[in-house]
C-alpha cells in the first residue's frame, strides 16, 4: 500500500498497450506500470485508441459505456467518441472508439494522418474522463502521441470538473515529436493562437511540434532513466528539443522502467522448452539452447558455441550499423552464433538475411514480430546484444538479465544505469559494455565477453546468477512514480 496510506487516482493516457497493441516497449510500460501502480494501492484507468489491429477476443470483453460527440478543428467539427470499457487485474481500460480515426493502420500510418488521429485521441481522452465523471489526481501522458492532453486540460477543459487534475508527461523517446507544418496543428488541434508559440508550440521558422507544447505545458516531465534525463539536455540527444528541456529542467526527473516479472519468469514461462530458477539455469539453459537451436535449424554439432542474441526494431537507433560492420570479425572465431529477431529498415533487415546466407547454420535472421521466440531467445542465447547509439531506457537488456542471459550494451541512457560493468579483478558487475559509438569497441566488448565465457566460466556464470538475482521488477519504480503524484496531488 501506498506509505501516506492515501491512493492516488491515475488515467494514464498512452497510444499502446500490451496485450492489445504493442510496437515497443511503450507497449510494456503502459501494461506494467498501472498494475504496479495497483498494488501500491492507487486507482488506475488506462486510456486507449480502440484500433481495429486489436485481437478479437479482447473486443468481444469489452463492453459498451456510452457515446458522445465531440468538437474538434479549428471549424469545429464534431466527431463520435465512443467508449468501451474493459476490466482487467484490477487496472480499467478505456477505448475511444472511432472508425474514422482508429480503423485502419497498426496503430501508426504515418505523421501526416497521424496527427489528426492523436489531436482527436487527447482531446477525447479528457473528454470521455468528465464523461464518465472519474476525476484523477494525476492524468499521466506518455509520448508525443498524448502529449497534447495537458494543453487541452489547461485551455479547453479549464472550467471543468478535470481542471483541479495535475498532469505529468513521460518522454519514452524524444526522437518522435509529432512535427508538422503549424497549418496542419492548427487545423486539426483546434487550439488557440496563443499556444502557437515559440515557448509552446512552434519550433524553426514554419514546423509546430506537438510534443515541445506538452512538455511545456505539464506540471512534471519524466523520462525513462536518469541518464536519459541528463543526456536529453544535451544537444547531442536533444533531438532540437536540449534548450526546451534545459529551460525547464526544474519539473524533469528520471525514474527507470522495470519489466513485468509475472510474464518474464523463467521459472513458470510456458513458451520455454524447459523452466528453470537460478539454481538449475547451468544445465537448463543448456538444454533451452539446444532446443532453440533445433527449431530454427542451428548447428548441433559443437556444444561449445557461444550463442549472442539480437531482438530489436531494427532502426538505426539500435546501433545496427556497428554489428553490420564488424559481423564477420564476430564470426571470425568460428566459436559463436548468432540469432537475430526483428522488423525494420530494409537495409538491416537485408543485412542480417545476407550473413544468415553467409554463415550457414550459425546465424538465424528472424525478420519478423514473435513474441513466444522472444521469450526463447532470451532463454536459450548466453549473451545479449544491446549496442545503441541512444536508449532512453531499454527493456531488451532487463529482460534478458531475467532469464540469466549477459547483456553485452553500450553505455549511454537506461542501458548505463541498469548493466554494470563486469569487473574481473573483483568479479563484479552484469554485462560487458563499451562507451564510444565505434564498431571497435563492440567488437572489443563482445571480444571481453567471449574471452570470459571460453576461458573463466566460473567467472562467466557468476554473473549469470547475478543477472538473475537483479531486481528489474517494477516495485521501486512505481514507488518513485506513487511519490511524485503524492507531491503533486498535495500540491507542490
Ligand atoms: P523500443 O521501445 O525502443 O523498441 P525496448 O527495449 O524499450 O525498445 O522494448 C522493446 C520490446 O519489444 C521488448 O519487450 C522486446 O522483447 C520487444 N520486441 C522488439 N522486437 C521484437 C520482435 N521482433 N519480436 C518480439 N518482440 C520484440
Amino acid at each position: 500500500m501506498a506509505e501516506t496510506g492515501t491512493a492516488c487516482k491515475v488515467a494514464f493516457v498512452g497510444s499502446e498497450c500490451y496485450p492489445f497493441v504493442k510496437t515497443g516497449g511503450l507497449g510494456d510500460v503502459m501494461y506494467a506500470l498501472p498494475r504496479a501502480l495497483t498494488r501500491e494501492g492507487c486507482e488506475v484507468r488506462v486510456i486507449l485508441p480502440m484500433y481495429a489491429c486489436i485481437p478479437e477476443k479482447f473486443k468481444k470483453e469489452m463492453k459498451y459505456i456510452g457515446s458522445f460527440m465531440m468538437d474538434l478543428t479549428l471549424e469545429g467539427r464534431t466527431f463520435y467518441v465512443g467508449i468501451m470499457e474493459l476490466e482487467m487485474d484490477g487496472v480499467t481500460y478505456n477505448f475511444i472508439d472511432n472508425r474514422e480515426f482508429f480503423d485502419w493502420g497498426n496503430p501508426y500510418t504515418g505523421l501526416w494522418e497521424d496527427i489528426p488521429k492523436y489531436c482527436y485521441f487527447s482531446k477525447a481522452s479528457l473528454a470521455i474522463l468528465n464523461y464518465l465523471e472519474w476525476i484523477p489526481d494525476v492524468i499521466h501522458c506518455h509520448d508525443w502521441q498524448a502529449a497534447l492532453v495537458p494543453l487541452y486540460l489547461k485551455t479547453k477543459f479549464w472550467n471543468s470538473d478535470l481542471a483541479t487534475s495535475r498532469t505529468v508527461l513521460t518522454i519514452h523517446n524524444l526522437r518522435f515529436q509529432g512535427i508538422c507544418s503549424i497549418a496542419h496543428l492548427k487545423y486539426w488541434s483546434g487550439l488557440s493562437d496563443g499556444l502557437f508559440d515559440y515557448s509552446v508550440l512552434i519550433q524553426g521558422d514554419d514546423e509546430a511540434n506537438m510534443f515541445k507544447g506538452g512538455l511545456a505545458y505539464a506540471d512534471r516531465i519524466t523520462t525513462v532513466s536518469e541518464t536519459y534525463a541528463r543526456e536529453i539536455q544535451t544537444p547531442d540527444f536533444g533531438e532540437r528539443l536540449d534548450g526546451h528541456l534545459r529551460y525547464h529542467q526544474g519539473k524533469l526527473s528520471g525514474i527507470v522502467n522495470g519489466i513485468d516479472t509475472d510474464i518474464w519468469n523463467s521459472e513458470t514461462d510456458k513458451l520455454l522448452a524447459v523452466p528453470y530458477t537460478r539454481e538449475d539455469v547451468l544445465q537448463k539453459k543448456w538444454e533451452n539452447k539446444c532446443a532453440l537451436r533445433q527449431k530454427l535449424d542451428l548447428n548441433q554439432e559443437d556444444g561449445s558455441k557461444i550463442m549472442i542474441g539480437l531482438i530489436s526494431r531494427l532502426t538505426d537507433q539500435k546501433g545496427l550499423d556497428l554489428i553490420d560492420y564488424i559481423f564477420p570479425k564476430i564470426m571470425e572465431d568460428g566459436r559463436t552464433q548468432v540469432i537475430v529477431l526483428g522488423t525494420g529498415d530494409k537495409r538491416y533487415e537485408n543485412a542480417f538475411r545476407y550473413y544468415e546466407g553467409v554463415y550457414k547454420g550459425d546465424v538465424c535472421a528472424y525478420i519478423s514480430y514473435n513474441e513466444s521466440l522472444a521469450h526463447q531467445i532470451y532463454a536459450g542465447t548466453d549473451a545479449f546484444l544491446v549496442p545503441s547509439l541512444f536508449e532512453p531506457c531499454g527493456l531488451t537488456q532487463l529482460i534478458a538479465m531475467r532469464y540469466g542471459t549477459v547483456p553485452i550494451v553500450r553505455e549511454t541512457g537506461g542501458l548505463k544505469d541498469t548493466v554494470a560493468p563486469y569487473n574481473p579483478e573483483t568479479g563484479e558487475g552484469n554485462g560487458f559494455t563499451f562507451v564510444m559509438y565505434r564498431p571497435a569497441d563492440l567488437l572489443d566488448a563482445i571480444d571481453r565477453a567471449k574471452e570470459v565465457f571460453f576461458g573463466d566460466r566460473p567467472g562467466w556464470d557468476g554473473i549469470v546468477q547475478r543477472d538473475m538475482e537483479k531486481d528489474v521488477s517494477w516495485e521501486q519504480s512505481a514507488k518513485q512514480y506513487l511519490a511524485l503524484y503524492e507531491e503533486l496531488k498535495k500540491g507542490n
